[in-house]
């Protein structure tokens, strides 16, 4: 069984004796990457639960230093989170919510803590999210066992795609690979199911006597990184700079895309000066925004009610807000992704360089490409990279440097503060042609015509890579070659790490010797 399929048959066949469970003495919702108040599914029907019962919802979240390290989540993401929970906490106040917060050193034992907490709390029922990748995906199942086994009641949902996994066909009734078929059903499927899209109830408050009985939870503050993850003072705050956490930002952020950016969106988005794109990642992979939420504000911004019409800009958006659930599927159905297999496993026996002073240079934007050193270092600094970017710098690793991808996908999790398994394995999947519904192979990005194309006017390029600020004109796509050697040289900037046309057809050699093998 694939995990999801394990977790889908467990709770099916637990049903019955989990309804038979009373509702204690209070309902818990256990946080996830859901880190949201308003249209949360699971968060919204626990507050339901409570309310009928008549009992105080009490919520957690766990920091969990192995899972960080599991998912090679990056220190200012951690540090995102764990500014987003000041946010939360203080929300659920508003409402006599408790958060209750913790860090467990070994993800073994997450699930004895819930036990053991629901146990003090006289818990009877805990609902979450579901998260897709597939360590998450068994521990609910297991947990789910282990919770009935105690009395407890244990309900995951769907939350963080709008369509759930398994739930589009191909006509020969596969699962799709290729993204444009997909996404119409994916249309179809949610214009035939506008439930998919409806903002979950808003949750309710709990009496006041919850202050006093859970005085300790809102007397404790939320715990600090965990020393694998923890940031400079200096780099907080410049994290903070650039990703306000929490709900009320991503709202803020949205309504403000919606108004200003978005009509534009399609003609614009490929350009990485142009600040034309949403910015919403690093609220969508942490929750702090749903997908269903910006896409049905799209909507609603839009002349017609359809999501296949109207403004080219908002449909636009709408398809690209789809990948991200097209990536989760992908994971959910074929979740040896997870482990580090292309998933054209016939591209498994790509001869690739471990050439260790290459992939510094790349890590650390020295390649001698300016439009590849930019984005690299724009990640550095930020911790996020324009889309058109990542998929140039993806390429330059793979096709350029013939360097394994899986180093490059890793290095990305670890800096991302928008780090995603799924979308950014689909995304490394697509730039080294080895994912599904990837840039075919043979198309190799030239990183000067893709420079020259997306950065015409080198802005980009001049904001990141502080040496060629002084360099005019066209030449700051490659200095060396057009006569600006000498300032760049002067400035540090390094000369070109490899020859793209001589990397090129040793890529090409390479991918067909390893289809041959495949
Ligand atoms: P917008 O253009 O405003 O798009 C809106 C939202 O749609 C995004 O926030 C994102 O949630 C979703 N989205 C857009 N494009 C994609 C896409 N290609 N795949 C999946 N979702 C998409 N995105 C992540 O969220 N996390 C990652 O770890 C990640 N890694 C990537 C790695 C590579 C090599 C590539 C090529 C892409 C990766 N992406 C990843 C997708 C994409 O680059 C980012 O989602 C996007 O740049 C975020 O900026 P934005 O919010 O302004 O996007």
């Amino acid at each position: 069984l694939r995990p999801v399929e394990l977790l889908e048959t467990t709770i099916k066949k637990t049903k019955p004796e989990r309804e038979e469970i009373n509702v204690g003495e209070c309902v818990v919702h256990w946080f996830k990457r859901d880190l949201r108040t308003r249209d949360n599914t699971a968060l919204s029907r626990a507050s339901k639960k409570a309310e009928e019962g008549g009992v105080p919802l009490v919520c957690m979240f766990i920091v969990s230093p192995q899972d960080y390290e599991a998912h090679l989540t990056s220190a200012p993401r951690v540090d995102f989170e764990l500014r987003t929970l000041e946010v939360l906490k203080a929300d659920l106040e508003e409402l006599n919510i408790p958060l209750y917060v913790t860090t467990i050193e070994n993800r073994k034992d997450v699930p004895k803590h819930i036990l053991e907490k629901c146990a003090e709390w006289g818990a009877k029922h805990i609902y979450c999210n579901i998260e897709y990748e597939v360590d998450e995906l068994r521990r609910e199942a297991k947990l789910t066992k282990a919770c009935l086994a105690k009395g407890i009641d244990f309900t995951t949902v769907h939350d963080d795609v709008v369509v759930p996994p398994g739930a589009l066909k191909s006509g020969s009734g596969n699962q799709y690979s290729v993204y444009s078929p997909w996404f119409r059903t994916w249309i179809k499927h949610v214009h035939e199911h506008p439930v998919l899209l409806n903002e979950a109830d808003p949750i309710s408050a709990n009496p006041l006597s919850a202050k006093e009985t859970f005085a300790a939870i809102f007397a404790s503050s939320i715990p600090s990184a965990p020393p694998n993850k923890s940031l400079t003072e200096a780099e907080r705050k410049r994290y903070a700079n650039y990703w306000p956490p929490g709900e009320h930002e991503a709202a803020l952020r949205l309504s403000r895309f919606l108004a200003e950016k978005i009509k534009k969106y399609k003609d614009l988005r490929n350009f990485p000066s142009l600040n034309s794109t949403s910015l919403l990642s690093v609220h969508l992979s942490s929750g702090t925004l749903a997908a269903r939420t910006a896409i049905r504000a799209a909507r609603d911004a839009n002349s017609v009610t359809r999501l296949d019409g109207g403004s080219p800009g908002i449909t636009g958006y709408i398809s690209e807000l789809a990948w991200r659930d097209f990536y989760k599927h992908v994971l959910c159905h074929w979740p040896y992704v997870c482990m580090s297999k292309p998933f054209k496993y016939e591209y498994a026996d790509i001869e690739w360089e471990y050439n260790p002073a290459h992939f510094t240079a790349w890590c650390e934007g020295k390649t001698g490409y300016p439009i590849v050193d930019a984005a690299m270092r724009q990640m550095n600094e930020m911790g996020y990279m324009h889309n058109r970017c990542r998929m140039i710098v993806g390429s330059f690793l793979a096709k350029d440097l013939l360097i394994d991808w899986r180093l490059g996908e890793q290095y990305f999790m670890t800096r991302l503060v928008d780090g995603d398994f799924a979308s950014n394995n689909g995304g490394w999947g697509f730039s080294a042609s080895v994912g599904v519904d990837p840039q075919p192979y043979f198309r190799i990005f030239n990183p000067v015509l893709q420079s020259e194309k997306f950065d015409a006017e080198g802005e980009y390029i001049r904001k990141w890579v502080p040496e060629l600020r002084g360099v005019g004109g066209k030449a700051v796509h490659e200095p060396y070659a057009r006569g600006a050697g000498k300032e760049a040289e002067g400035k540090g900037y390094p000369r070109r790490i490899v020859e793209h046309k001589v990397q090129r057809e040793k890529a090409l050699e390479r991918y067909k010797r390893g289809l041959g093998r495949g």
